[in-house]
């Protein structure tokens, strides 16, 4: 059945590869952005889609349409841009959750919520279970973030119980691909530039610091099903539980592009995560879902992606 679905954030990285597979499902796709970190051409072939409708809208405020299912992903996700304005990321994920929470009210539609592996802070569980309440500072350069999510995820399970919203919270955690901003300055598209360009790769710290690298497409299966599955409502972690340091991804990525590029150090920015890792037991068991592309195999989709858009001959 065709359903008309809203992507709050569409024009961004992930939310331009969901509205992709949505139209690909036959579905009519309302985008609505701010673009304050998100671009049009994102979205270049979908504008001419006839079920894409593009809408330039701030989900601080209030917005009324008709939809069968909400998205909600407007939110900056990149430490350089949601520090940029610290006040406007808190109300992305606090006012605009709010807000699209009581739009999937109103039409009765089923509602998600991209939350994020911050929640979990710098954590003292690892690797990461859906149970563990995190270890988050309230007053930190990422307190706008982290706390926003999980003000978010309250609010999420709150409008559930009051009002039998049916909202469901994804915890994303660090994902790449193509549609990356060239100047998003994540350490994927920070590397994979900076390599490409022969630029010096700018490791903050030692470079000891874990993360774990999900492919665009493996989250984007995991997110849809989620919201197909029937009472099932999160938290749920959707990630690629493949981890490796920092200095390793600098490594692997100048590897893959071959680039001449040396490494240097730079400070680590305050508050960073030591160490991330997602538990998937709960996607697998109750969706059946976990990551099917490696972090050697993303990395050349993704470096293919840059030379095209950077004009950089192979
Ligand atoms: P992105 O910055 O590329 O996309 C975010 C999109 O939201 C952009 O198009 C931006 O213009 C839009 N936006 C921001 N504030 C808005 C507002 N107030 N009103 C309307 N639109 C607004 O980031 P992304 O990586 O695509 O992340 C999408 C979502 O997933 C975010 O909510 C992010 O917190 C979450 N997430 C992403 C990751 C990741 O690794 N990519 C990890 C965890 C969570
Ligand atoms: N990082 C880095 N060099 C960069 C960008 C990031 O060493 O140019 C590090 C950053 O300090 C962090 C990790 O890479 O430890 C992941 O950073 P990112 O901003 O991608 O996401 P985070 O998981 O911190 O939100």
């Amino acid at each position: 059945m065709q359903k008309t679905i809203l992507v709050a954030g569409g024009a961004g990285f992930l939310g331009s590869h969901l509205c992709v597979a949505l139209l690909e499902q036959g579905h009519k796709v309302i985008c609505v952005d701010n673009l304050v970190t998100g671009r049009k051409e994102n979205l270049e072939k979908l504008l001419k889609h006839p079920n894409f409708v593009f809408k330039k809208h701030d989900v601080i405020k209030p917005i009324t349409l008709k939809a069968d299912e909400i998205y909600h992903l407007a939110s900056p996700a990149s430490p350089v841009h949601y520090q940029k304005n610290p006040l406007a990321t808190f109300q992305a994920n606090v006012w605009g959750c709010w807000n699209l929470l009581e739009l999937s009210k109103k039409n009765k539609a089923k509602f998600l919520f991209a939350s994020t592996s911050e929640i979990y802070g710098d954590p003292l569980v690892h690797p990461q279970i859906e149970g563990y309440w995190g270890n988050v500072n309230t007053i930190g350069v990422r307190s706008c973030y982290d706390e926003s999510k999980r003000a978010g995820e309250t609010l999420c399970v709150d409008f559930r119980r009051m009002y039998g919203v049916e909202a469901k919270i994804v915890r994303i955690f660090n994902t790449y691909g193509p549609n990356m901003d060239a100047g998003d300055g994540r350490v994927v598209s920070n590397f994979i530039v900076q390599a490409l360009q022969g630029k010096p790769i700018t490791v903050y710290g030692q470079g000891k610091q874990t993360r774990s690298f999900q492919y665009v497409d493996d989250l984007v299966t995991g997110i849809l099903k989620v919201m197909a599955a029937s009472n099932f409502y999160g938290p749920v972690n959707l990630g690629n539980p493949g981890e490796f340091t920092i200095m390793e991804l600098a490594e692997k990525v100048i590897k893959a592009t071959g680039s001449r590029s040396r490494i240097v150090h730079k400070p680590l920015p305050q508050d960073d995560p030591k160490q991330r890792k997602p538990d998937i037991a709960l996607a697998k068991k109750t969706l059946g879902w976990e990551p099917k592309i490696p972090l050697s195999d993303g990395l050349v989709k993704t470096i293919a992606y840059f030379q095209k858009r950077l004009k950089i001959k192979a």
